[in-house]
């Protein structure tokens, strides 16, 4: 039996003029993630998109769990892909919905005939396909409000579809149709979760990742590896630029009173953040700040953050808590690679007074000290870049 994936679009598919190109994206996204498991066909019909393995040997149930985290997909469905008559759908359907059926106890048929040419009506199909699974399986009972399963059969253009309940897809919009942002990624639980929402808002993401060896370990930039590969299962691939900041960080203690380092040193990010994004084309920067986390979290503090770019920053956890955040770093799975131990450039330099009520003007005399611009334009000329997907890191850019 050819079993398929159906794919029902989400929001995307009330947007109007945007449709199609909220399509096209949807299906490049769908085909950057597929490919890796060998070749599918995509068939759009109506706001349903069906992916036909164009192999036997395809692990299907991996293709399910590439699907179950591309944005733009409300819902998606296996199906077994049916000859377009009725005693294969009769026979047929209730061999495939074996599993589920013997642990249903209750269930309901519904048919949709698009094919209006099929000589048999849905309400036909229903009843002939419900007496079918009832006589199969006689411990199951019609349940018509409240089924533990529904079987749909779909009589489409090419085949008949028949499955059980749809799946509930990762939501939002095609990743790439609302333009590109940097995202300001450290190890920590925070940063990966703000890329992830602003994705799911259909942004492209590049990241950049700042550096301090050997005060920061190969393993914590491994760690922000791992947790960026977790995001690109849900954007794609993300282009991350790994920026050496021990130079910057080793002048600013050398030089600036210590209350103020963690700022200046944040200040720094954003400035050559804004540099590299505006390189690739990106018209934001992103953060994983929520006001009053830390001392370089109080609106004060992320005052003087921003002033030093001109470049719209997204604070999408803004006004979220610890455990919401927690919450959905669990769903998206990076939590448990963000709690591991390994240092942060941050941590390594942390002020024991930081300042939280900060004066623009005095940081920005303090800074007057330091060479500004040769340091930002050394440390992005020797940043190193590398290109994450799903399943590994590539140095360079092949496609
Ligand atoms: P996170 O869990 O994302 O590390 P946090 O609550 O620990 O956040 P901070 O360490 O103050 O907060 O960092 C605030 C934000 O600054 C982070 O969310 C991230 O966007 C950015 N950031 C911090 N450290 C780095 C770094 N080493 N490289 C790139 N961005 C960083
Ligand atoms: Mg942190």
């Amino acid at each position: 039996m050819k079993e398929i994936i159906l794919i029902k679009y989400g929001e995307m598919a009330l947007k109007g003029l945007n449709r199609s190109s909220f399509e096209a994206a949807l299906l490049k996204n769908l085909k950057s993630r597929l490919n890796s498991l060998g070749d599918f066909s995509y068939t759009k019909s109506q706001s349903t998109l069906i992916v036909e393995p164009q192999s036997e040997n395809i692990d299907l149930n991996k293709a399910k769990e590439l699907i179950s985290k591309v944005f733009g997909i409300a819902a998606y469905a296996p199906a077994a892909a049916l000859n377009k008559d009725m005693d294969a759908i009769l026979n047929e359907t209730p061999l495939y919905l074996k599993e589920k059926l013997e642990a249903a106890k209750t269930f309901k048929v519904e048919a949709k005939r698009s094919d209006k040419k099929f000589p048999f009506t849905s309400p036909q199909i229903s009843s002939a396909l419900g007496g079918k699974i009832a006589s199969v399986y006689s411990h199951l009972t019609v349940d018509v409000h409240n089924p533990d399963i529904t079987v749909t059969v779909e009589v489409r253009d090419k085949y008949a579809f028949a499955r059980a309940d749809q799946i509930k897809g990762a939501g939002g919009l095609p990743t790439g149709t609302a333009g590109k942002a940097a995202l300001l990624v450290s190890g920590g639980i925070d940063s990966p979760v703000a890329g992830y929402m602003m994705a799911k808002r259909a942004i492209e993401l590049i990241a950049i990742h700042f550096a301090s060896p050997p005060y920061t370990s190969k393993r914590a930039e491994q760690k922000v590896h791992s947790l960026l590969m977790k995001v690109a299962a849900f954007c794609g691939k993300i282009k991350l630029y790994v920026v050496p900041f021990t130079a910057i960080q080793e002048d600013i203690q050398k030089n600036c009173p210590e209350e103020y380092h963690t700022l200046i040193m944040r200040r720094f990010m954003m400035k050559i953040s804004e540099e590299i994004a505006r390189k690739n084309g990106c018209e934001a920067l992103i953060t994983g700040e929520s006001v009053g986390q830390v001392a370089s979290q109080t609106l004060k503090a992320l005052a003087v953050t921003d002033a030093i770019v001109k470049m719209p920053v997204f604070r999408p956890l803004i006004g979220l808590d610890k455990t919401e955040i927690i919450k959905i770093s669990r769903e998206i799975d990076t939590f448990d690679i963000s709690v591991l131990p390994f240092e942060d450039c941050c941590t390594v330099f942390t002020p024991k007074h930081p300042k939280t009520r900060p004066q623009l003007s005095v940081i920005e005399n303090i800074e007057l000290i330091l060479d500004y611009d040769l340091l930002c334009e050394t440390s992005i000329n020797n940043a190193e870049i590398l290109y994450v997907e799903h399943n590994g890191i590539m140095e360079k850019n092949n496609g």
